[in-house]
């Protein structure tokens, strides 16, 4: 089998250009093709050997994933769906910031935590994304946007931390200052709450930020909304950020927290909540529920969204009201992917 050149570090790049009698520089013009020039034709990659050309022509292999579909909002975020190489299909976004453009890439086809307010764990988990196809994801993005992407959000499609060495070996990928280039503080990556992949990103000192879904105060609510908290209850998980923002030297953590009216939006749960982030320095990102066709929430009340601000912003905590970019091309994170395959069926 040929080996994926998108899913390989610089250093192993390095290791590939010596086995073919070619040099260490080499594999830096093999980057800057890929990555400065968007360029996947491994017969068009100048400036190498042409005993090199030939190496990679026989022992490795690329691909374009194709770009199935392609939605512009009012607001500037487009989605694209993109088609891997046996077929299976994931959403990216690119999401117009105040002068910074955001990608959010997906990690896995589908995702296997089936928490309950969202759309892509309906169907459960297909499989894992490879670090070539997360890589492939941002150099679509890189395309559409004529290499603008700046920040990367693991928040797309799957849970990250359940497909850990593809995801790692991306990030390192991502954040090469060779390669792709992002700066570590500019790459995010959000679980659901792996408490003993969190303590691995500690030990690999992974090079991004992290931000977890703590979606609810209580056990009781949690373990309704995010199954996972059976296992990984409220108290480990805040360990785990505790040890983690502690060994990454205070490190900013993100607590993201998906509002569902009457469910986890009271005055009550956001005095739980401060006290569950007291002394944290997190900043917490305020999700309202963005509602979809069968979804058994519903999104809150803008006063309930902005009372449960206050009590967080009178206790010193920086909170942030994210709403739902792109809302007139779908309504949650793996919609696109819904809709088209629902065309499909009906016209097929
Ligand atoms: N699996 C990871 C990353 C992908 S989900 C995780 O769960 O963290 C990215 C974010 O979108 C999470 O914070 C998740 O709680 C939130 N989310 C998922 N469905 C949503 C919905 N319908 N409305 C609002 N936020 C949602
Ligand atoms: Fe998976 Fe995240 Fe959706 Fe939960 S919110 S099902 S972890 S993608």
């Amino acid at each position: 089998m040929k080996t994926e050149l998108l899913g390989l570090r610089h250093e192993q790049l390095i290791e590939l250009c010596l086995q073919a009698g070619a040099k260490p520089v080499h594999a830096e013009k093999i980057l800057a093709s890929l990555f400065r020039y968007h360029n996947t034709d491994l017969t068009a990659i100048e400036g190498i050997p042409l005993a090199l050309a030939n190496f990679l022509a026989e022992h490795v292999s690329t691909f374009e994933p194709e770009c199935t579909a392609s939605q512009l909002a009012e607001d500037g975020t487009r989605k694209l769906l993109l088609k891997m190489p046996d077929g299976k299909e994931v959403e990216t976004v690119l999401i117009q910031g105040p002068g910074r453009l955001t990608q959010c890439i997906s990690t896995q086809v589908g995702c296997a935590v089936g928490c309950t307010f969202c759309l892509t764990a309906t169907a459960g988990l297909t499989r894992n994304l490879t670090a070539a196809e997360m890589v492939a994801e941002v150099m679509a993005g890189q395309r559409f946007s004529d290499g603008n992407v700046r920040n990367l959000v693991l928040m797309g499609m799957g849970e990250p931390l359940h497909n850990y060495a593809d995801v790692a070996q991306f990030v390192r990928i991502a954040t090469d200052p060779k390669g792709m280039a992002f700066s570590p503080n500019r790459l995010t990556l959000s679980t659901s709450g792996l408490v003993p992949a969190i303590y691995r990103m500690i030990e690999d000192e992974l090079p991004c930020n992290l931000a977890v879904s703590l979606n609810a105060t209580t056990d009781e609510v949690r373990d309704r909304v995010i199954p996972i908290n059976r296992k990984y209850p409220i108290a480990e998980l805040m360990q785990a950020v505790r040890d983690y923002i502690k060994a990454r030297g205070n490190k900013r953590v993100l607590i993201e927290y998906v509002m569902l009216a009457g469910v986890n939006d009271s005055i009550a749960d956001a005095r739980r909540l401060c006290e569950l982030v007291a002394g944290l320095g997190c900043t917490v990102n305020l999700l309202p529920f963005n509602p979809y066709p069968g979804a058994i929430y519903a999104s809150p009340q803008a006063a309930a969204v902005s009372a449960f601000r206050e009590v967080l912003v009178d206790a010193s905590i920086i909170a942030v009201v994210r709403e739902s970019r792109g809302r007139d091309i779908s309504a949650a994170c793996g919609q696109l992917k819904t809709e088209t395959v629902k065309r499909r069926k009906k016209s097929a």
